[in-house]
């Protein structure tokens, strides 16, 4: 098992435990550092019928007593109407402030779970039982947790740390295709930010990482949360601009997403394409060299995370990137690798952007 510590200015510093099997010993690690009388598990109705009994189980164990609350799985879960339906049943139960919210499922539940802890009775202790990889290397480190409006998307939440990330690579045997590269779309984000030595060190593991091999998945996942650890560790709240980073390929990304109609695309498909993009669009401006860019075509390919056969408008693309909350002033701002290890932040003029979109969707 591995054991990462994040350390945060103003929150208590917390592990992320990486290992097979974590679930069954989910009571005993949360007891290391939690106290309640109440652990109230929340999940999805995916995750639960798989995962729920074997984490309750555990809790019971260690001397918890549990409560549980299944939500549908999707997006559709991050919203008012259920974290008032969650609210509502805690003070039904009469939960106190010190009840300990557990997250069990993926970046939904995790994202869901963590805004209620951070809200309910002004906060309340949480914890995070990631069960896609998309919540283990990214959502479940870094404590945003949040909701969507009708507006848009995380345009409601909260900083909130949790106590613990139990990351049980076991329960990765029952995850979809579809979202097994989601996740490893984000590794490869993290690995080309990150270093050489991450992204050598990953296009060397790619096949294997693919294939799910049980060694090489832990070991991606702990150099994720190590990366991301360290980005959130040197600017929690996204005020210093080093967060920004965690945004590589997402800028245009989104706007695929948002264009093809949400769920026609994977978020990690999107990404990958909009990694491809940014490369190309940093050759221009920030001399992003080319071998770099055929060397994250080739990662991704290996991720099987292949280029999209998809066609747009640019202007389309461009209003879609320009509708993103993430755009200061008239700009489009965009994170290029000006080497893999080595990323800046580039406004980039709605000119450049349009002939480059030109030159990319065909
Ligand atoms: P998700 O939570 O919707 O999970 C994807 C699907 O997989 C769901 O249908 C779920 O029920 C199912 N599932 C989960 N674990 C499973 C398992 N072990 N076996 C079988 N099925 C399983 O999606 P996600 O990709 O994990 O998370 C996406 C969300 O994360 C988005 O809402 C996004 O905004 C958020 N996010 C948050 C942060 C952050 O920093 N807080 C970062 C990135 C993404
Ligand atoms: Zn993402």
């Amino acid at each position: 098992v591995a054991r990462i510590v994040v350390n945060i200015a103003n929150a208590p510093s917390y592990d992320v435990r990486i290992g097979g099997n974590l679930v069954e010993k989910l009571g005993g690690y949360l007891r290391e550092v939690n106290q309640s009388d109440t652990a109230l598990v929340i999940t999805d109705e995916n995750v639960g019928p798989l995962y729920l009994a074997a984490a309750k189980a555990s809790l019971v164990d260690a001397g918890y007593r549990t409560l549980d609350i299944t939500v549908p799985a999707g997006e559709g879960s991050k919203s008012v109407a259920v974290s008032s339906e969650i609210w509502t049943a805690m003070a039904d139960l009469k939960l106190g402030r010190d009840v300990l919210v557990v997250a069990l499922g993926g970046g939904v539940v995790g994202d869901l779970a963590g805004f209620v802890a951070a809200t309910y009775m002004r906060g309340v202790a949480f914890a995070q039982v990631p069960t896609t990889l998309l919540a283990m290397v990214d959502s479940s480190v870094g404590g945003k947790t949040g909701i969507n409006l009708e507006q848009g998307k995380n345009l409601v939440g909260s900083f909130k740390q949790p106590i613990q990330v139990c990351a049980s690579a076991s329960v990765l045997a029952t995850l979809p295709e579809r979202e097994w590269a989601c996740g490893c779309a984000e590794i490869a984000k993290s690995a080309v930010i990150d270093s050489d030595e991450f992204f050598f060190w990953l296009t060397d593991a790619a096949e294997a990482l693919a294939a799910r091999d049980e060694g090489v998945v832990a070991e991606a996942i702990a150099r994720s949360v190590v990366f991301k650890a360290n980005v959130v560790a040197e600017d929690e709240t996204e005020s210093r601009g080093v967060r920004e980073c965690l945004n590589y390929g997402h800028t245009l990304g989104h706007a695929i997403e948002a264009l093809a109609g949400f769920g026609a695309f994977s978020h990690g498909a999107a990404v990958a394409e909009g990694m491809r993009f940014a490369a190309r669009l940093g050759a221009a401006c920030v001399g992003t060299p080319t071998d770099l860019i055929f060397a994250q075509d080739e990662l991704l390919d290996a991720l099987g995370l292949p280029s999209l056969d998809w066609s747009a408008k640019p202007e389309e693309l461009l209003a879609a990137m320009k509708g993103d909350k993430k755009v200061r002033g008239g700009h489009l701002r965009f994170v290029l690798p000006r080497e893999v290890g080595l990323w800046e932040v580039v406004e980039v003029d709605d000119e450049t952007v349009l002939e480059h979109l030109g030159a990319w969707v065909r």
